[in-house]
């Protein structure tokens, strides 16, 4: 099958929700429950309505826009993304999945393509917990990982909870239950995104398929010695954490080169000193350490290596040390079979692609204990993401959104 998408149109949706923001001229912001993103919404559902879509606004806020199958009851498959935006952030994480979703819609309903299963275009509410402090809010409450409770606990610094929020919106999160997804309700979750990283970019190649989302460990170091006279005090008899952090630092990015696998990545990215003076020996030196992987195990194994290393290096320089697990996300391994099937689709289009992780978790990612996923990945120009400069090519998108369609037309067809 040959269908094609309508850059003009992909190219006017994404323009349009540039508009809804309530920082123009430095980037696009726009929180769930706000002014933009009711202006947004309401676009976003006129479009749904022009080409006829069933429209269900679920007690949080998602929206699902439903196209019947020939078996009504057979489980759907969805596609789509999330609506909101980080603090002047760009108008393409998110949208560019909404948009493309939407333009997948209108092709089945143009071209009269029918399907066995119904197909659904899902707008998620919340999905970067920028103003919320919590993310993937939506997708969390549709795969039952948030309930009532957890609403009223989650808020943001003026103190206003989300269940509140959705309130005030015109919500009644009391009912969220009936919209909770269940694992004989859908049959795939498939979502396109944008990269958000250099790879495909910096690669040429149009289409990324995500095979994984790295899990993480965070540890939290802190060392410490002897401050003291930076003039009068000799080497030998120093206890310097400031050297200690240092080789731990350099053994950390080297490590990962030698012990890792090809996806592993470890940070040193955050390092505090006191008394941070440029006359004293640091008296105290705290640090963190964050390593990702695909693998969970290379994961474990690495962390494991660094740990000796920081007791080691701190008994050769007779400093303590304390280690804190502050953080870990499990790794995720998405659907074979929707990775195969995107490939089958790309081959058939003569599209080149590239098998790749995804260092950042999706709304699509809460799913994987409800459904196969798949994601979809379309290069960042340079890159850049989160930021005003983001920029995905319109060729890119209509690329991106014919692969999305014709995944899910195999998806709901078998
Ligand atoms: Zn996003």
């Amino acid at each position: 099958m040959e269908m094609n998408a309508n850059y003009d149109r992909i190219k006017k949706d994404i323009e349009e929700f540039r508009k809804y923001t309530s920082t123009p001229d430095r980037g696009c912001t726009r929180f769930p429950y706000t002014k933009e993103d009711f202006d947004a919404r309401n676009y976003i559902i006129n479009e749904m309505k022009k080409i006829g879509l069933n429209i269900h606004i679920d007690a949080i806020g998602n929206i699902r826009a439903r196209l019947d199958g020939k078996d009504a009851n057979a489980p759907v498959v969805m596609t789509g993304s999330h609506l909101d935006t980080v603090f002047q952030g760009g108008i393409f994480d998110g949208i560019a999945g909404v948009v493309c979703g939407l333009e997948a819609m209108r092709i089945f309903v143009e071209n009269n393509i029918e399907t066995n299963n119904p197909v659904e275009l899902v707008v998620f509410v919340g999905e970067e917990g920028c103003d919320f402090d919590s993310p993937y809010i939506g997708s969390k409450v549709m795969t039952g990982r948030l309930g009532i409770e957890d609403l009223k606990n989650i808020k943001n610094k003026d103190g206003n909870s989300v269940y509140d929020a959705a309130v005030d919106f015109g919500l009644n999160p009391e009912e969220l239950s009936k919209d909770v997804i269940s694992s004989t309700d859908i049959k795939a979750m498939i979502e396109l995104h944008v990269e958000q990283s250099l790879v495909l970019d910096y690669e040429n190649i149009p289409i990324g398929i995500v095979k994984g989302i790295a899990g993480l460990k965070r540890l939290e170091i802190e060392l410490e010695g002897v401050a003291n006279h930076s003039g009068a005090t000799p080497m030998h008899l120093r206890q310097d954490p400031m050297v200690t952090a240092a080789e731990i630092i350099c053994f950390v990015n080297n490590i990962v080169g030698q012990e890792g696998s090809t996806s592993t990545v470890g940070t040193v990215g955050r390092i505090e000193c006191i008394p941070n003076l440029v006359n004293a020996i640091a008296g105290k030196v705290t640090f963190t350490i964050d390593i990702r992987d695909i693998d969970e195990e290379v994961i474990e194994r690495v962390t494991k290596l660094i740990i000796k290393k920081i007791k080691e290096v701190s008994k050769f320089h007779n400093v303590k040390s304390e280690i804190h697990n502050i953080g870990s996300g499990t790794p995720m391994k998405l659907s074979n079979s929707i990775i195969k099937t995107i490939e089958q689709v790309a081959i058939s289009k003569n599209i080149k692609t590239k098998l790749m992780n995804s260092g950042a978790g999706h709304d699509a990612c809460m799913f994987k204990d409800v459904t196969d996923v798949g994601m979809i990945f379309v290069p960042s120009v340079n890159g850049r993401s989160h930021v005003p400069e983001e920029f995905t090519r319109y060729e890119d998108l209509q690329l991106g959104c014919e692969v999305l369609f014709e995944t899910i037309v195999k998806l709901a067809k078998q």
